[in-house]
């Protein structure tokens, strides 16, 4: 639907619920209150996925590390997800297997690597994206040419998913929006009232720059990092942050992804394509989420850790293509250390009506937002379908066929005009990192962007000066 349309609808109806937030949490829900007959609106401060929901390490994964903390519900949980992911996405799904070295003298001894897998293929309920297996220090070279012989023991090979976070953002929210829910970005909740039956929402336009109220009986704070504070939120989270960088597979190539351990922390080298992930960091961090920056720091830590787990690579700050940061909204605990924080989530209604929904990982979002409507339903009181997200496909093929996937599409000037009229996009930046990846992945980023801005701008009617503010703005978001 025309952005204007969704914002009069929005304006005009009265809602069962109002989802604040549009990351992955707050598009799980839509989808699933929508599947369930329920009417629901979701507005977005920003663009779709625009917070954390874009800066993962894009694993659909049990978290192998939570495991060697003996957090199993967690672990099982996410496992089952994965494979429902599968299910539901599976252009979104990729089985990828991880080698996991076990070197002298680390924290990670390999006879403890071998018993983990064996429990974490369990937890799938015995269906994982592959069998898990030990090898010696031979074989694993054999599979990681390029690691580290010195000191290597062995290692193990486990499999866990690989996707593409805003693109699942953005299908979940189109089926959402197939199932009847009204989604719009550029719209900020900035206050509200209590009504006997529910909440009067206030709301901002960005893009006209009205603002509008919307009527709701339930309201439902999904909005990651920023849930401290907001409206009747009572969450208190502390964040961390967390840098990836991202290569040319020929300066660091593997086939499967490695597992490096830093200490207690571990840390991942992902094939994507033409391009390697590296990531992540994870420090304690205390500002606004949307100010937070790669710092020379975090890319010195990521590139010795790398250089020394495969020190053929040499790799330096000016191989970098391309690089980004998030900030996770854990569940505060000021005791624990950043990587040792639980990363379960919780669901409470804080006032009548209210629910803040924080914490949890990408994987287990649809967990998340079932749990979140059941309580919904139960408030509301209606006549509500059952849940069907596990097993209702997101989009059929045809919607997703060249159009979102792993690795980003190739550009051309149909696609992006898809993306304007069918996918919300608005700005320059909202396509090129969000839509596409093209800003993440491509080594052309900075020419692709100046033809990409001009077909928007063909598209949007944007005169040669918001052409212009566009690509500046897109330039300076290119972390
Ligand atoms: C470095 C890093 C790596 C990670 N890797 C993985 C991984 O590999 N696998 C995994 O499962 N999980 C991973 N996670 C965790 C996962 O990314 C997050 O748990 C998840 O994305 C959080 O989603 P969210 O919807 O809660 O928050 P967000 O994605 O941040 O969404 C919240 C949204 O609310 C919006 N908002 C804020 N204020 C308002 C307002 N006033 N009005 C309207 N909207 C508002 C924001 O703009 C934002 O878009 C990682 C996290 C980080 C930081």
């Amino acid at each position: 639907m025309e952005r204007a349309q969704t914002l009069a609808r929005i304006g005009r109806e009265r809602f069962d619920v109002l989802v604040i937030g549009g990351g992955i949490v707050g598009a799980g829900v839509a989808r699933d209150a929508a599947l369930r007959g329920m009417k629901v609106a979701l507005v977005e401060a920003r663009d779709f996925a625009f917070g954390t929901s874009s800066r993962s390490s894009r694993l659909l994964h049990g978290g192998i590390r939570y495991l060697a903390q003996g957090r199993i519900r967690l672990v099982r949980e996410a496992s089952v997800e994965k494979k429902i992911l599968q299910r539901i996405a599976p252009h979104l799904t990729q089985a990828m297997a991880f080698c996991f070295p076990a070197y002298r003298d680390s924290q990670w001894p390999l006879w403890q690597l071998r018993v983990g897998v064996k429990i974490y293929d369990l937890l799938c309920r015995g269906h994982n994206f592959g069998k898990s297996e030990g090898m010696d220090a031979r074989v694993a070279l054999g599979i990681c040419p390029g690691l580290n012989a010195e000191g290597l023991k062995g290692a193990v090979r486990y499999f866990d998913g690989f996707t593409n976070d805003a693109r699942l953002v953005l299908d979940t929210l189109r089926s959402a929006e197939n199932a009847g829910a009204s989604v719009a970005n550029y719209a900020p909740f900035v206050g509200l009232e209590q009504c006997s039956d529910g909440f009067r929402c206030v709301v901002v336009d960005d893009i006209e720059g009205n603002k509008f109220s919307i009527e709701a009986r339930a309201v439902v704070n999904a909005t990651g990092p920023w849930s401290e504070g907001l409206g009747l939120s009572k969450v208190k989270l502390r964040l961390t942050k967390g840098v990836h960088l991202v290569f040319d597979a020929n300066r660091l190539a593997t086939k499967d992804a490695v597992v490096i351990a830093q200490g207690p922390r571990i840390l991942f080298v992902l094939p994507w394509g033409e391009r390697t992930i590296l990531g992540t960091t994870d420090t304690d961090y205390a500002g606004a989420p949307e100010d937070a920056r790669v710092e020379r720091q975090d890319v010195d830590y990521l590139l010795r850790s790398v250089n020394e787990f495969f020190p053929g690579a040499k790799l330096e700050a000016r191989d970098v293509i391309s690089s980004y940061v998030g900030v996770r909204p854990l569940i505060a605990d000021p005791n624990g250390k950043p990587s040792d924080i639980s990363r379960t989530h919780e669901i409470q209604q804080n006032s009548r009506g209210w629910w803040d929904v924080a914490g949890g990982k990408l994987t287990t979002y649809r967990l998340m937002a079932e749990e979140t409507v059941d309580q919904v339903a139960q408030f509301l009181g209606g006549r509500f379908e059952k849940c069907a997200t596990a097993e209702r496909p997101l989009l059929e093929k045809a919607a997703t066929s060249g159009i979102s996937s792993i690795v980003p599409p190739e550009p051309s000037r149909e696609l992006v005009e898809h993306f304007c009229r069918k996918e919300w996009a608005q700005s320059l930046e909202d396509l090129t990192r969000r839509r596409t990846s093209w800003s993440l992945y491509r080594r052309d980023a900075a020419e692709l962007r100046l033809k990409v801005a001009q077909w928007m701008a063909e598209f949007f009617g944007w005169s040669n000066q918001q052409r212009e503010t566009e690509l500046r703005a897109a330039d300076s978001n290119c972390i």
